[in-house]
């Protein structure tokens, strides 16, 4: 039986990893997986973190590569013949199909985890730590070798806010809080809308990422081919729609107008 830890970044991973060794529980694998999406402070952070588990625990954080970019996959065409949308550009993922997994998690996340476990552990069976609070009331389905457990709930009983008080007495806690009030991709189309207004404003490299996207996508639709998506926000809202609200707003304004609800389970813990 082998266990591990995967740790995002985000204040409930990151103190979920440290209470679970602090206290002795086994960890046989502290992860976190790259989506090549991170920004900039949080890549400086993993470096702090690295440090600090290193040397308060002896632990190194293995860091996961995925096999293709986030533009790979959204440029992409769907090949599989099966598929009701072959043959179309798979887009951004979309905030408004709620039956379907973002492929950038899938393809940055779970697959390249799931590779790395199998490659060096076969068909052992893996306890999985997942930093869910008592602030939330949801879990994941156990499957295959795979069985999910959830130390910030069931044995340290930790809220968001006690994760949050807990780094910032420790002096961990990751700059990017000072923007968001979770962690996630960058570009991540599920954030709420506060969290889209603090990239325009602050991160303005993000931002016009997002856009030379948006309008590649266009082009593709132009020269005919059936874009899945091609909007990073809902209510087909573009990026320049999005930027005269966020001007307007931020003249006569504060970020508390804009909702700060994730249109999904965004920013995702693994
Ligand atoms: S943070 Fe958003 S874009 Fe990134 S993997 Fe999760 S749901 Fe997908």
């Amino acid at each position: 039986m082998k266990y591990i830890a995967t740790i995002s970044g985000g204040k409930d991973s990151v103190t979920m990893c440290d209470l679970l060794l602090k206290n002795g529980y086994q960890i046989d694998e502290l992860i976190f997986t790259d989506t090549f999406q991170e920004f900039g402070l949080m890549y400086e952070y993993l470096e702090k973190l690295k440090i600090y588990f290193k040397d308060r625990y002896g632990r190194d954080i293995i860091v996961l590569k995925p096999l293709a970019t986030f533009e790979e996959w959204c440029f992409g065409v769907i090949k599989k013949e099966s598929a009701k949308a072959f043959g179309s550009i798979r887009g951004i993922p979309n905030p408004a199909m709620n039956d379907t997994q973002c492929y950038h998690r899938r393809e940055t996340k779970i697959k390249p985890l799931e590779r790395y476990l199998k490659n060096k552990y076969g068909d052992d069976e893996i306890i999985s730590y997942v930093g869910y609070t008592l602030s939330e009331g949801r879990s994941i389905k156990d499957h295959d070798n795979f069985k999910y457990v959830y130390p910030l709930k069931d044995y340290f009983k930790m809220t968001e806010e006690d994760c949050k008080a807990y780094l910032i007495n420790q002096e961990m806690e990751n700059p990017l809080y000072r923007y968001f009030s979770r962690t996630g991709c960058a570009i991540c189309p599920f954030q709420s809308e506060r969290s889209m207004f603090q990239i325009w404003k602050h991160f303005p490299e993000t931002w016009k990422r997002m856009k030379v996207i948006e309008e590649i996508l266009y082009k593709y639709e132009d020269m005919g081919f059936n874009v899945l998506n091609k909007f990073w926000f809902t209510g087909q809202r573009t990026c320049e729609d999005m930027e005269k609200f966020f001007e307007k707003t931020d003249k006569q304004g504060s970020i508390f107008d804009f909702s700060d609800m994730p249109f999904r389970d965004c920013f995702c813990k693994i």
